[in-house]
């Protein structure tokens, strides 16, 4: 059969699925998000068709470009923002995106709350946390979480569902996901998004709740996202 976005698709849920139960895990416990950055809204179709619903985008004028034809032909969408978020896009992110992954300072946590306020869409956050401690990487240090989640659960009331990560490209992921999940784990939350195209079954055996997957679903990327 042709390497298509639909079998891919195919393989990676019965991977999901395999890894699952590899780590004793209920199955269907992991959500696939399936990161159609760059792609265009006939490529994403056929994957809608093929039962999809969760989908993940890196860029808050690119979802507002394709999503919306989407959302009005299929029901039940839920549009993830995975990319990193400037303050002054936060109103059109709270009315395109069901939930973000990215929260990683306060003045985006401070803006993102008063918009989920005003549209009245208290949407479920994900804290993305630098595992690695790279300069040029989004996240909030790991040391500097406790103070972050206090800021954002307590003082603002921002809804803190779980922590995000993406490890450094030149290490074994492994370990930056056993961190983000003992992290969550100290600090009550229920969910870790982790794990892409290359190592979703590795974070499925780490405890991942969400990974977000694109290149293996629809092919190389054309562009850098
Ligand atoms: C692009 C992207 C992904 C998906 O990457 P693949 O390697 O294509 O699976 C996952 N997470 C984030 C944050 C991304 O930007």
């Amino acid at each position: 059969m042709a390497e298509t976005a639909v079998t891919r698709l195919t393989s990676v849920r019965s991977d999901i699925a395999a890894a699952e139960q590899d780590a004793q895990r209920d199955a269907g416990c992991v959500t696939l998000i399936a990161v159609s950055k760059t792609f265009e809204v006939d490529d994403i179709r056929p994957v809608l068709e093929a039962g999809q619903r969760v989908f993940g985008e890196n860029r808050v004028q690119e979802a507002m470009s394709k999503w919306p034809d989407l959302r009005s032909e299929f029901d039940g969408i839920e549009l993830h923002l995975i990319g990193p978020l400037q303050s002054n896009k936060a109103k059109e992110a709270v009315a395109t995106f069901d939930v973000i992954h990215t929260i990683d300072r306060e003045k985006i946590a401070k803006a993102l709350k008063a918009e989920m306020d005003k549209q009245g869409r208290p949407l479920p956050c994900f804290i993305q946390v630098n595992t690695g401690e790279e300069p040029q990487k989004a996240g909030i240090g790991p040391r500097e979480l406790e103070s972050f989640l206090k800021y954002c659960r307590d003082e603002i009331g921002l809804n803190v569902v779980g922590l995000m990560c993406i490890p450094p490209v030149d290490e074994a992921p492994g370990p930056h996901f056993a961190l983000l999940e003992k992290l969550a784990d100290r600090h009550g939350l229920s969910k870790l998004s982790m794990g892409m195209s290359s190592d979703y079954d590795t974070a499925v055996g780490l405890g991942a709740t969400h990974v977000r997957v694109g290149s293996a679903i629809f092919g190389t990327r054309d562009y850098p996202a």
